[in-house]
């Protein structure tokens, strides 16, 4: 069977891509060259915007189950214990921050993707290169050639797709090693959902915990000082509990990158495969999936219609400048982080833009009573905050007016966006009431709410103005 997109790379990302392009009706093929799921614990954070998007794949129960709120990150020094900042992402929503643990993400989109009849994913198969619109592959000692319509590479930081295709990358200066320990306790610490971060110069160390697992992050220089044993007395002091169960236990080079390009032709990278960056906010994952989410309604789009160079585009220029930003705020945690105490305001002053300080931060030698809390982003990628209300319009456009609508309106609207859904919603419907009162917005007489959720607005304008829009959207932005 020929598959018209071919994702390569059945990491996290991968999976979720195979998964959204499924809801749209999309069928794709999904290679991966490992033989099953890796069970090595790595992402342990994902905020809100993320927790949507599962939930509009079904993973409801995950959600109910698997993921647990976070306080969100608090940072201590670590001569004094004193903690002296506290962060959370600003989605304006009541929980930004959940921890959860990649593996069972990752097993259950693989549940899900068996589930599916337009996915069909080929374990131990390795992506070679891309020979005239053909991808070529081998499984089980042979090689094959697969024609597509989109090719998403999605294998990760050292992407085969992207090397293959040319895609160059902007590499920030920065390389970092850190010791990471994932460990069962039956003494749960009191530090219970929250990432704590003790800065120092040389010898910081993170800790989180939910139910009975703990993670601890040292530095290179922390497990220097104990030879080549596994340090178990430094690991226990640090996190101020008993080892039960070690679950896994290795060294990590962190370092970031961005792609200068995303797409090339009809080759796209998403995920590591296009930015990476330490974990210093838990966010490198959750911009993948953010990729996903961006990415796949517009290769959907483009299965439906043929290809819109335009739209696809726009995939790039949106992630790019929304991803800069993550990886911006990651380092600049990170110098935080690796910093002593009197050096930390220097770089929030400096930084200015994504930082919305609350309150003056309290000075060395007070008391943490006080402490100052960061919101580190007041843009988010989509404007989907009030995501109980537009959830189940997924799959389509939406058209939110704070009026009545005429047929013959409806009737236009409907075929200017076909094939993709149009869902209408005018003053008497709840909907566009609730959404209407909570946006504030008295002078915006509709709203367009595209399939990723990004939201457009049209003015104070007549209809007819209107209706010019929506073509204006049709062609530039469509086309
Ligand atoms: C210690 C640690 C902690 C982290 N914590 C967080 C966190 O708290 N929050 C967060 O959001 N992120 C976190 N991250 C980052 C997160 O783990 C990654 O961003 C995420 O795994 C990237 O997913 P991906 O699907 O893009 O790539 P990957 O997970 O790397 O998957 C790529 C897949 O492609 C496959 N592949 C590669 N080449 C080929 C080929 N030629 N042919 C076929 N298949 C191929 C690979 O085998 C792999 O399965 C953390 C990372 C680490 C290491």
């Amino acid at each position: 069977m020929n598959h018209p997109v071919i994702i390569v790379g059945a990491g996290p990302v991968g999976m979720i891509t195979a998964l959204l392009l499924d809801r749209l009706g999309v069928p794709s093929l999904l290679i991966e060259k490992r033989k099953q799921l890796p069970d090595i614990p790595r992402a342990i954070h994902l905020d809100s915007e993320i927790i949507n998007i599962l939930s509009l794949i079904g993973l409801d129960n995950f959600i109910k189950n698997q993921v647990y709120p976070s306080q969100g990150l608090f940072l201590y020094s670590k001569s004094s214990r004193k903690k002296f900042l506290q962060a959370t992402l600003n989605f304006n929503v009541k929980c930004s921050s959940f921890l959860f643990e990649q593996n069972q993400l990752e097993q259950l989109l693989l549940e899900e993707i068996n589930k599916s009849i337009n996915i069909s994913l080929k374990y131990n198969c390795e992506f070679i290169r891309i020979n005239n619109q053909e991808a070529e592959y081998s499984i089980q000692g042979q090689i094959v050639d697969q024609p597509f319509s989109y090719l998403i590479g999605t294998d990760g930081a050292n992407s085969k797709v992207a090397s293959v295709s040319g895609i160059e990358y902007t590499q920030y200066p920065y390389r970092k090693f850190n010791y990471k320990v994932d460990f069962i306790t039956d003494q749960p610490p009191e530090y219970q959902n929250r990432i704590e971060k003790f800065c120092s110069t040389n010898n910081s160390f993170v800790r989180m915990a939910f139910k009975d697992r703990v993670r601890v992050e040292i530095t290179e220089a922390a497990i220097n000082g104990n030879g080549s044993e596994f340090p178990v007395k430094l690991i226990e002091d640090l996190a101020e509990t008993r080892i039960k169960k070690v679950l896994h236990a290795d060294k990590y080079y962190f370092n970031s990158k961005i792609a200068n390009n995303w797409i090339v032709g009809k080759t796209i990278i998403a995920g590591d495969a296009a930015h990476t960056m330490p974990p210093y906010i838990g966010e490198g994952l959750c911009n993948g999936i953010r990729d996903a989410f961006n990415l796949s309604w517009k290769v959907a789009y483009c299965f439906y219609n043929g290809h819109k160079e335009k739209l696809l585009n726009s995939y790039s220029e949106e992630r790019k400048v929304h991803v800069n930003k993550y990886i911006g705020l990651t380092l600049l945690t990170g110098l935080l982080f690796t910093s002593s105490l009197r050096y930390v305001l220097k770089p929030l002053e400096l930084i200015g833009v994504p930082l919305k300080i609350n309150q003056k931060p309290v000075k060395k030698g007070n008391s943490d009573i006080n402490v100052p809390k960061y919101d580190l982003l007041t843009n988010f990628a989509s404007e989907g905050s009030h995501w109980d209300y537009i959830r189940p319009l997924f799959n389509s456009f939406t058209i939110i007016a704070n009026e009545q609508l005429s047929e013959k309106t409806i009737e236009e609207m409907t075929k200017l966006f076909s094939p993709l859904n149009v869902s209408f919603y005018s003053t008497k419907d709840e909907v566009a009431q609730t959404i209407f009162r909570i946006l504030k917005i008295k002078k915006v007489k509709s709203i367009i709410i595209r399939p990723d959720l990004s939201v457009l607005f049209c003015g104070t304008l007549n209809q007819a103005s209107r209706i010019k829009i929506q073509k204006t959207f049709k062609n530039e932005i469509i086309s």
